[in-house]
């Protein structure tokens, strides 16, 4: 997996799992009460879940830095270009 599609994955946990939950919810407004804090715990292991891959996967091929919120083409840390799609270890096409 490319550091892009990282990047996608771990904002689809963060912003896709919770509006899925709130289309469930709002579809099943009857028992909504009941759900309310099961939903409300997947949310919060959403966002957990999220973030632990942003802040595992986020790094510099180069120097292994957390590039928190850079998606810049250069490393903020070591100034090294960081190629988005390179996929770690493989060079298939
Ligand atoms: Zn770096």
């Amino acid at each position: 997996m490319s550091l892009r599609q990282k990047k996608y994955t771990a904002f689809a946990v963060m912003l896709g799992v919770p509006a899925l939950l709130v289309l469930m919810v709002t579809g099943l407004e009857d028992i909504w009460t009941d759900t309310h804090d099961i939903a409300v715990a997947i949310l919060i292991l959403a966002e957990i879940a999220g973030f632990a891959l942003h802040l595992y996967w986020m790094r510099c091929p180069h120097c292994g830095e957390h590039l928190d919120r850079n998606y810049g083409q250069y490393c903020q840390h070591c100034g090294e270009e960081i190629d988005w799609d390179a996929k770690p270890g493989g060079k298939e096409d």
